[in-house]
């Protein structure tokens, strides 16, 4: 934008040095960054609503007479006023309050107040609403929905919003920058859009601004959208500006270490090893995504990958999101790398003391070749010789950033490392162009042979001893079963518990079978001993926290009971469902939910009975619980927009594409001042 909005909001009246640090928090410096402060939502305050017409949950406006005042000792002391106007009385009340506003609203004053209604004891009432003395022949409400802003600490909505009505004043003097490409069609114009929603009139659609489908709601967040395709963009061109070491594939070598497999890659495991094969050997660092359904063989994948940089003298670093699939990842490679003496080392929380400084040693001096572990990887002391590849796996659990970091943990005169991300959730298409538009993307569309699908059944809770019974007969044939607890909470010691409780529910009921049970807080041997037990077929039944959802292979187990299913995630139960169907039986899920199940509930769950397909899964995942929830991402604010909303705005995403590829090619002077607009202070995740 010219030279209005690039003056400091210094410049504004009541702007000093303070409230501009402040402002500097929420990466607001300009005019121009306080246009694109958006508002979260709106009040509306344009009328006054009649006492009687209020219900129980608006947010309204009423104007009345005080008839009443008076301190009531409650459970709580509250200071209550009962406000009259010609239809009814309501009360307001005030659990914190000074002597001098009690003096203030003495019987006979009229009052505007604003405020959420709600029934209480004596009727209806408003708790601390905002309230203002009226004047005789005051002028009537607002005149436009009155804006909520997002703000934290340190800034109030009516400082919020006197400032940005003070930045809208002087967009009538200078409209912005028009940064999108001409000569298409948009839904709206930028100018009028930010003027819009900042201030909408008062007879604007309230329902479409809630929802986000006003057109000048779209505008925003298709620039919105652009801007952070265009800044993952650019990430990724940085990266590659600095050069990677060059990987050639030793064939002879390669072949050997396919041909000494259990089994045959799968043309899909093929493809994807071949496209990782020609971008290791190029001397620019590679930034792919293997996205592959459960059970697909992605391990295979990232094997061969890192057998590549292995064989260029380079170190490989593999990091997985849980000590759980770290160890299954350490037993599939010591299996497969048995016969090359490739050395290995392990490097997870739990490594302490003398073990850790020696293994940190041999990672920093490249006595190490292969590095396994979780994020005790990206810790300070970790440092590589010749770090050439990073393997990350389940990528949706790290953030853009933490993955960057491994790679800067060698030394820079080797260029960046190459990157190969996994991803065991499939991410939807349309996701994945905003959150992975750094990355190009390698698909495993195809499972080993010999899968037989899991049929999946919904049975509530109250059919639980049906269920149980389904189990017995199920071991007593000699099949194996898995009973899952869920627990929403993170908590592993809460989880265990759970657990804990089922399995020996579980041990009264089923006297005659002989049952596990495995949770995150057993010591890695103990939960390797108990896997080992179950593999084995000396257990028939294993109860488990979600530790199972990812890195356990028993082919003869074919039942799993999941209780509480719709306190996860649609792609974690498919992760936990792909623990079954590994072996030659038909195999049985059990979905065994708590009634009532809401709407969604019934959807989602409802979903997975339908589907073994992961990435139909996985966009009714997004379309049913949204993106931060899919990606697992709603700490790392990588998707925290402003405006854009997914999937709401999954429908912009195509045209988000195609704008973004034409700036980048016809109008590259734009890119960055559209970066800047939007990205502001969550620049720093772009910069890591
Ligand atoms: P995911 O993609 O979920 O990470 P894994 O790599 O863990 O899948 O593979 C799942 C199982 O399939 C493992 O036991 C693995 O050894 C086996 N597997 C992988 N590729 C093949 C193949 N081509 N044929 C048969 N089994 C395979
Ligand atoms: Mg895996």
């Amino acid at each position: 934008m010219g030279g209005i909005a690039n003056l400091s909001v210094r410049e504004l009246r009541g702007v000093g040095p303070r409230l501009a640090e402040k402002l500097a928090d929420y990466g607001v410096h300009r005019l121009q960054d306080l246009l694109f402060h958006l508002p979260l939502r709106y009040q509306d305050r344009t009328r006054v609503t009649p006492i009687a017409a209020a219900r129980d949950g608006d947010d309204v406006v009423i104007e009345g007479e005080i008839r009443a005042t008076d301190v009531a000792f409650g459970r709580r002391r509250s200071l209550v006023a009962r406000i009259q106007d010609g239809s009814g009385t309501l009360t307001l009340r005030f659990f914190h309050f000074s002597a001098a506003q009690k003096n203030k609203l003495q019987p006979g004053t009229r009052l505007r107040c604003f405020g959420q209604v709600r029934r209480g004891g004596s009727g209806l009432e408003m708790y601390h609403p905002e309230y203002r003395e009226l004047v005789e022949g005051e002028s009537p409400v607002e005149q436009a929905l009155t804006p909520i802003y997002p703000t934290t600490a340190g800034i109030g909505q009516n400082q919020w919003r006197k400032l940005c009505s003070q930045a809208l004043a002087y967009l009538q003097r200078e409209r912005p920058d028009d940064l999108l490409p001409p000569n298409r069609s948009y839904p709206y114009d930028l100018a009028r859009a930010l003027a819009y929603l900042h201030a909408p009139p008062p007879d604007a659609p309230q329902e479409q601004l809630r929802e986000g489908t006003h057109p000048a709601q779209l505008l925003l967040a298709l620039e919105e959208l652009v801007a952070h395709n265009l800044s993952l963009y650019r990430l990724r061109e940085e990266q590659q500006q600095e050069g990677a070491p060059a990987l050639p594939l030793n064939r002879e070598q390669h072949s050997t270490f396919l041909a000494t497999l259990p089994f045959t890659p799968t043309a899909a495991q093929q493809r994807v090893l071949a496209e990782i094969a020609a971008d290791l050997a190029k001397p620019v660092p590679m930034l792919r995504l293997v996205q592959g359904d459960v059970g697909s063989g992605k391990t295979l994948v990232a094997a061969g990958a890192a057998l590549q940089a292995i064989a260029n003298g380079y170190q490989v670093a593999i990091m997985a999101p849980t000590e759980i699939l770290a160890e299954q990842h350490w037993a599939s490679f010591s299996g497969w790398f048995a016969p090359m003496a490739i050395s290995m080392e392990w490097l997870s929380g739990r490594t302490k003391g003398k073990k850790r400084e020696a293994a940190l040693q041999r990672i920093a001096t490249g006595e190490a070749s292969l590095v396994i572990g979780t994020h005790a990887l990206f810790q300070h002391d970790v440092t590589f010789s010749r770090l050439g590849l990073v393997i990350v796996d389940e990528q949706h659990r790290f953030g853009v950033h933490q993955r960057l970091a491994l790679t800067e943990k060698t030394s820079p005169d080797q260029g960046r490392p190459h990157q190969l991300v996994m991803t065991a959730t499939p991410i939807p298409r349309t996701l994945s162009m905003v959150a992975y538009a750094d990355l190009d993307c390698s698909v495993i569309d195809e499972l080993p042979p010999g899968r037989l699908a899991v049929t999946t059944a919904l049975i509530d809770s109250s059919r639980r001893q049906q269920v149980v019974t389904r189990v017995a007969a199920a071991c007593s044939k000699g099949r194996q079963a898995y009973w899952v607890c869920t627990l929403i909470e993170e908590s592993d010691a809460l989880q265990a518990q759970a657990a804990e409780a089922t399995a020996a529910e579980l041990r009264l009921a089923l006297p005659q079978l002989d049952i596990g049970l495995i949770h995150g807080r057993l010591k890695p041997a103990e939960k390797e001993a108990v896997m080992a037990t179950f593999k084995s077929g000396e257990l028939s039944l294993l109860v488990a926290t979600t530790v199972i959802e990812v890195g356990v292979d028993v082919p003869n187990a074919s039942l799993m009971i999941i209780e509480n299913p719709e306190r996860l995630g649609l792609a974690q139960l498919h992760q936990l469902r792909g623990r079954v169907g590994r072996g030659s039986q038909a195999s049985h899920c059990v979905l065994l939910y708590q009634t009532p199940l809401s709407a969604n509930g019934k959807q989602r769950l409802g979903a997975l009975r339908e589907s073994s397909d992961g990435f139909y899964i996985a966009e009714k995942d997004l379309e049913l619980r949204g993106p931060g929830e899919v990606l697992g991402t709603r700490q790392t604010g990588l998707m925290e927009f402003r405006i854009a909303e997914l999937p709401g705005h999954n429908h912009l995403l195509d045209e988000v594409q195609a704008i973004a590829t034409l700036l980048r090619t016809q109008y590259p002077e734009r890119v960055e001042p559209l970066i800047q607009r939007w990205t502001g202070s969550s620049q720093q995740f772009a910069k890591v």
